[in-house]
């Protein structure tokens, strides 16, 4: 018997469920019902279940359970269920859930993206003189917001008095381009495949070029970092050699210190270029991310690698049905 692709209502899920469509899956959605209507809209969308909020998820797993579902989790499943809700999740469910813990602590994180030799701003802690601007994070991914600019130790400590979140980080502010890259890596094919690239178009700091420095320095602008779309970039060839092997050093590195599935699957390194040419990494995350909904007919970089549409959410359906093909569908679930 197929499977049945499922997934929330939300984020990437148009792009999951075509691509599960079109390698010849059935599709499920499970979806709050006042988004019901619209997602009724779209002919490769079998079937709806709704629920009066993502967070109840949980619930309907049970009554699904037989349909031969697997589940592809997005940015959203992290939003609405949180670390230990994905672990909880007892559908098998797309990618290695080892993975999550090393995503969500950010001090695990940079630890794995520095053992692979990628480069990072630079970290300061709390007691360090801050000689640079810094930016100052909270944890966990929410489109950017509650960040905040420092540009000395002395502003830094005003503006932490007032910061109400516990945990961040303090880094190094990086003045440059941000760029993501997005990434699939095959565990069946053993290929790493950069599928797409978008840059974020965030508010407020992208508009703030529009008014002249005089009339900045005049009002108290603080930049914000809130994600309110993605537009599609075409990166420098020769940056792409090494778009690739920091991708890669990031699967080889995880499978040593995660466990030996590691990474696989789609997954974003969020980087900020400098004028030197130097990727600086500020995150990865390790599942579909939204920037890739720019590239649902593909991208020229899929092009490159396939001669028909792929987008992220097909490219994960594909493995399904060729790891459903060879009775190893195991070996991407967890
Ligand atoms: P939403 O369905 O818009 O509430 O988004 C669900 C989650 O995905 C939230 O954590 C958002 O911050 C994140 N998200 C949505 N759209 C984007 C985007 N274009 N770029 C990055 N994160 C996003
Ligand atoms: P993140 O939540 O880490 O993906 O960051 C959200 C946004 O904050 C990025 O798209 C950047 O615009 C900005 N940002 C994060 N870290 C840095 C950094 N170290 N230097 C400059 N900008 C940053």
């Amino acid at each position: 018997m197929m499977y049945t692709i499922a997934t929330l209502g939300s984020h990437t899920a148009l792009q999951i469920m075509k691509g599960a469509k079109d390698e010849g899956f059935s599709t499920l959605l499970i979806t709050q019902s006042d988004r019901e209507a619209f997602y009724r809209r779209f002919r490769f969308i079998d079937d709806i279940i709704t629920i009066s909020s993502y967070g109840d998820f949980p619930e309907v797993q049970h009554s699904i359970s037989r349909r031969h579902v697997i589940v592809i989790p997005h940015g959203s499943f992290i939003a609405y269920l949180g670390i230990e809700g994905n672990k909880a999740i007892s559908l098998p469910y797309f990618g290695n859930k080892a993975v999550l813990d090393w995503e969500a602590d950010r001090k695990k994180q940079l630890n794995w993206l520095a053992s692979a030799g990628i480069r990072l701003p630079r970290k300061f802690s709390r007691r360090d003189r801050i000689d640079r601007p810094v930016i100052v994070k909270s944890y966990g991914a929410d489109g950017g917001r509650g960040y905040f600019v420092a540009h000395s130790q002395k502003d830094f400590e005003k503006k932490i008095s007032l910061f109400t979140k516990k945990d961040f980080i303090v880094q190094e502010y990086i003045v440059g381009v941000p760029i993501y890259l997005h990434y699939y890596y095959s565990p069946i094919t053993k290929t790493m495949e950069l599928l797409s690239i978008d840059r974020r178009y965030e508010t407020n700091v992208d508009s703030l070029g529009r008014m002249p420095l005089a009339h900045q320095e005049r009002i108290d602008i603080t930049p914000s970092f809130v994600v309110v779309g993605n537009s599609p970039l075409s990166l420098r060839e020769s940056l792409l050699p090494e778009a690739y092997a920091m991708a890669e050093r990031l699967v080889v590195t995880s499978q040593k210190l995660i466990d030996e599935r590691g990474l696989f699957g789609p997954f974003c390194l969020e980087t900020i270029v400098t004028p030197d040419q130097q990727f600086y990494v500020i995150e990865v995350s390790c599942r579909i991310v939204a920037g890739t909904n720019l590239f649902i007919d593909s991208s020229p970089y899929a092009s490159l690698l396939y001669d028909e549409p792929m987008s992220t959410g097909r490219r994960i359906a594909r493995d399904i049905k060729i790891a459903h093909r060879k009775g190893i569908v195991d070996c991407l679930v967890s």
